[in-house]
């Protein structure tokens, strides 16, 4: 599934699309618009426009026109390709090769294309995409706000750390796989509730959240963790060597280290 690093390559890609002219929208999938808008209406909305800029919030990639912008989410498997170039060689999830058939969206300029492709269809675009509810970016997110999500209210125990982290609501960008990567860095426990980190421990969180999405970003993905090889049944700590354990956190299937996250 793309998260943060994955759409920030799409961003990068997108972003050559800058000072160009909107000449035609192509759905191919009218089930690719988000609220049920129709081709017809998005059209009217953006044909003639020029990008302005491709901007990137969590995992949602915002076109900036010199009229209402259009938001891409990518679901689980949607994918970028600018004047034919693929944003990314090749996905965990995908088979690393491009079909036509997959094209949801597209966009015609005055010089070159955009498209939008989608095997599993779960990515949408929309018009004014709405990021009100949406916590700040985690590539940029401070000590400080990453504190803020974290600290919940509510009985107790309130949110396990990891599904705080993974809350788009409360920090924008996170995926499980950079969230397991993160905590293991961080010798921090998954399943603790996310407002029990001392000051210390949150300094430390904040630090690798930092350096994991550097790191990754610079390696080529949400996948290329440290953690990732081993994430099967029977595999091992590549810290300290112990047996990795399986949990649920938040629903979402969660490999940690019980011997060094606390
Ligand atoms: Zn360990």
């Amino acid at each position: 599934m793309p998260e943060l690093l994955e759409v920030e390559y799409f961003r990068r890609l997108a972003e050559r699309c800058a000072g160009r002219t909107i000449l035609h929208i192509d759905v191919p999938d009218a089930h690719a618009l988000a609220d049920g808008r129709s081709p017809r209406s998005l059209r009217q909305a953006v044909v003639g426009r020029r990008i302005e800029l491709a901007r990137r919030h969590g995992k949602l990639l915002v076109l900036e026109t010199d009229g209402p912008a259009l938001g891409l989410r990518f679901g689980m498997t949607g994918g970028l390709v600018v004047d034919g170039e693929l944003a990314i060689d090749r996905l965990l999830y995908s088979p690393g090769t491009f079909g036509t058939a997959w094209v949801r969206f597209g966009i015609r300029f005055d010089e070159g294309e955009l498209l939008f492709h989608d095997p599993r269809r779960f990515g949408r675009v929309s018009l004014d995409p709405d990021e009100s509810r949406m916590g700040p970016d985690a590539m940029a997110v401070t000590a400080a706000e990453l504190g803020r999500a974290l600290a919940t209210r509510g009985p107790a125990p309130g949110p396990a750390l990891k599904a705080r982290l993974l809350d788009q609501s409360a920090i924008a960008g996170i995926g499980n796989l950079l969230g397991d990567e993160i905590l293991w860095r961080a010798s921090l426990a998954p399943s603790r509730p996310a407002r029990s980190l001392a000051p210390a421990e949150l300094r430390r969180l904040h630090r690798h959240l930092v350096a994991t999405l550097a790191d990754l970003l610079e390696r080529g993905g949400s996948h290329t963790g440290d953690l990732m090889a081993e994430r099967h049944l029977g595999g091992r700590c590549p810290k300290d060597g112990s047996p990795l354990e399986r949990s649920t956190v938040g629903g979402r299937t969660t490999w940690w280290c019980p011997r060094h996250q606390h």
